[in-house]
């Protein structure tokens, strides 16, 4: 696998370290449990979308592009994250932000990352939930093209096979961080969502023949969905990165039991990871995609799914910042009142 001849420009703070999580394991009695830092990126508070942005970016600025339209949720992630990148580009961005929720509060839909993707300069425009949003930016970027611009459009999580690259490069990097540790990986955990980074790091630990098996825990999307998309984002980056084939179905495993009512909306289950990580390791988890993959995660250690002795990383895909747009759901104002 040769990944240094795809265009890449470095936005992200990497390697991101690979840490134990010694209080929560000692809680749990369970098996090892390990994190994996790519909350710490570093480019606009960081997140699991630096990684794929520095090839998608890469791959703007080969096509000309003065302009970047991208998507996401209100409250999306990869949209802070892209507004960021293009700012240190000097590359214009407009964002189409999907109402997923329904939530009316200023907190969501002006705090947190909303609030973000305009100090770095990206225009915003709104779009109902359910809206088709692929065609929404091809909308755009049409009128665009006819005023002249030359737009690059990046799909929702900058998930396609140029965007998986960066989680290729994610399984690189963690081989060799486990492997100069002295550490053998059982498994690797993390919630999946738009699939480019379960995509990616499956393609890249099976063309590195690491054996390490990969969860995903889905947010959004029933099982089925979910794996079928990965699976398919998956065999197209195998075969981006010249390697066509390599990818078998059951390399592609999705577990979507810990969704609750919907993307985006709380469970039970995710406050209270959010809070165990926060107040057991110091480490903050996001509301929509870290917390419920780590509600996840604890729930199947809890029902014996891991043997003892077992390494398992958790990849800590980033997002906190989002928290900001869901103080209901801590009881922070509850708490303040006490
Ligand atoms: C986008 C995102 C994910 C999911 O990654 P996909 O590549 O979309 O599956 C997980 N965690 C956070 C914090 C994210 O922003």
């Amino acid at each position: 696998m040769n990944l240094a001849r795809f265009p890449r420009i470095r936005l992200g703070h990497m390697p991101t370290p690979l840490e134990p999580m010694e209080n929560l394991t000692r809680l749990l009695g369970g098996p090892n449990l390990w994190i994996k830092r790519d909350d710490c990126t570093g480019l606009s508070t960081g997140g699991n979308k630096t990684r794929k942005l520095e090839y998608l970016m890469a791959d703007a600025r080969a096509e000309g592009a003065d302009i970047v339209i991208t998507q996401g949720a209100t409250q999306s992630n990869h949209a802070r994250q892209t507004a960021a990148a293009c700012a240190k580009l000097g590359i214009a961005c407009h964002i189409l932000l999907e109402d997923r929720t329904g939530y009316t509060d200023a907190a969501y839909t002006k705090n947190a990352n909303v609030l973000m993707d305009k100090l770095h300069g990206a225009t915003v425009s709104r779009r109902p939930g359910g809206a088709d949003m692929q065609a929404e930016m091809e909308a755009v970027a049409a009128t665009l093209r006819a005023e002249g611009r030359k737009p690059y459009v990046i799909p929702g999580g900058g998930s396609n096979p140029v965007g998986a690259l960066g989680y290729v490069n994610a399984a690189q990097e963690l081989v060799t961080q486990a492997s100069d540790m002295g550490l053998r990986i059982d498994h690797l955990v993390h919630a999946t969502g738009s699939a480019g980074t379960q995509a990616g790091l499956v393609a890249g630990l099976v063309a590195l023949n690491s054996g390490i098996p990969v969860l995903g825990i889905g947010v959004r999307a029933p099982k089925d969905r979910q794996e079928a998309n990965v699976f398919a984002l998956a065999e197209r980056t195998a075969q981006h990165l010249g390697l066509p084939g390599i990818i078998k179905r059951e390399h592609v495993v999705a577990n979507c039991d810990y969704v609750g009512q919907g993307y985006g909306i709380p469970t039970e289950g995710m406050v209270k990871a959010v809070k165990l990580l926060a107040e057991q390791e110091g480490i903050l988890l996001d509301p929509v995609y870290s917390g419920k993959g780590m509600a996840g995660l604890l729930d199947l250690i809890g029902k014996g799914f891991f043997k003892p002795g077992e390494n398992v990383v958790f990849l800590h895909t980033g997002g906190q910042v989002g928290l900001f747009g869901y103080p209901e759901a801590f009881d922070v104002a509850a708490d303040l009142a006490r």
